[in-house]
């Protein structure tokens, strides 16, 4: 089986190494020859060779969302996509995803859609606290500014944006839903998150489902969706509402990469190929530490790896920088607490004291 993923990046990389157990072989399409699923691909595309590489795929997939229309028309035509344009469509304007979501029921943040600076200002005057986001193009918190209700907007730049009101939760989760060709929907267990400034640091599962399940299949069943998809949720009182979906795997997902019975990355591509899928199982209390912003050396690398239980994915990109995502550490425990024991040893190893510095 001959799988093309368009984007070159770790969930890319990741894609490919866990499809080697199956078997299969991977064409990458990316800008940069040498990008961190490219690398280790069977063969990579430059984006002008877009006819090939879909000639070239048995399967087409994607790893992030922004990609160009014309791969994304042509994938999209051969009938070898999955999932399909109309999920990565929702992505290119975060107020088409949040229309979306309220559209099929689904409990969000309350917001607003500001195309203008005048209803900039007056979706901003609505909420006492509110998160500007940009509608095009972010991630990882990028293009997200905090306002009050009186605040000027001196230094917002000009663009279309979804206000959103500042949800106080009671904490960040997240779940992984793998639909296959047949509309069988599965769920690995729920996972915990933990965001600094807008980037994920650490996830654990499991945490109990206060109704992700509910909330999950319904997006995909409204998609008509096959693969993998990561919802984020804020959980307010108790009860779920969603942050943002990613049509795709998903970094609150790779804890499944140690202590479960399969992988996102295995699911996914199970579902994409018309193989069978059945519900993840647990194994053990399962986490990963995000390695963000600054390379690592050999003496932190062994001491991380002299932490019981951990792996260390590297992802293999070409630069460091402040706020980079450059690998991430599983971490498995036979119980919860030792869990956090190790996965508190791993972020001292490779933070130090203040994680905030590289964020
Ligand atoms: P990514 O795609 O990498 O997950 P993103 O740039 O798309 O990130 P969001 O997931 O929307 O951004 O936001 C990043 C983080 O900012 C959230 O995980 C959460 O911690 C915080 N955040 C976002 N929206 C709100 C909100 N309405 N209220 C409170 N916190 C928020
Ligand atoms: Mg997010």
């Amino acid at each position: 089986m001959n799988v093309g993923i368009i984007g070159g990046g770790q969930l890319g990389r990741m894609l490919v190494m866990e499809g080697r157990k199956l078997g299969f072989n991977f064409s990458v399409i990316d800008s940069n020859a040498n990008s961190p699923a490219g690398r280790i691909s069977d063969s990579s595309y430059s984006y002008d060779q877009y006819r090939d590489f879909i000639g070239q795929s048995e399967v087409i997939t994607f790893e992030f969302e922004h990609i160009d229309s014309r791969v994304l028309e042509a994938a999209e035509s051969s009938g070898k996509l999955f999932p399909g344009k109309n999920s990565i469509m929702l992505k290119r304007d975060r107020a088409d995803e949040k229309n979306f979501l309220k559209g099929i029921g689904v409990p969000t943040a309350e917001f607003m859609v500001a195309e203008t600076r005048k209803e900039l200002s007056e979706a901003v005057k609505s909420f006492d606290h509110s998160v500007l986001k940009s509608a095009a193009g972010g991630y990882d918190g990028k293009g997200q500014y905090r306002l009050k209700r009186n605040d000027k907007l001196d230094g917002i730049p000009d663009q279309k944006y979804v206000v959103e009101q500042k949800i106080d939760f009671d904490y960040e989760a997240s779940a992984i839903f793998v639909s296959d060709r047949n509309g069988k929907v599965v769920m690995f267990t729920p996972s915990y998150n933990l965001n600094r400034k807008g980037i994920l640091l650490l996830n654990r599962a499991p945490i109990s489902d206060p109704g992700f399940r509910d909330i999950g299949e319904r997006i995909i069943r409204s998609l008509g969706y096959v693969g993998a998809m990561g919802i984020e949720f804020f959980v307010v009182d108790g009860k779920p509402m969603v942050n943002e979906i990613a049509p795709r795997v998903h970094n609150t997902g790779h804890h499944t990469l140690l202590g479960s019975t399969m992988s996102q990355f295995e699911a996914h591509l199970r579902a994409i190929t018309g193989l069978p899928i059945n519900e993840p199982e647990l194994l053990s209390p399962s986490g990963i530490v995000n390695l963000i912003g600054k390379d690592l050396d050999s003496t932190t690398r062994s001491e991380i790896l002299s932490i019981p239980g951990t792996v260390i994915y590297w992802y293999c990109k070409d630069s460091a920088r402040r706020g980079r995502k450059l690998g991430h550490v599983n971490i498995a425990s036979h119980d919860e607490a030792s869990l956090k024991k190790r996965m508190d040893l791993v972020t001292r190893a490779y933070y130090g004291d203040d994680p905030d510095k590289y964020l």
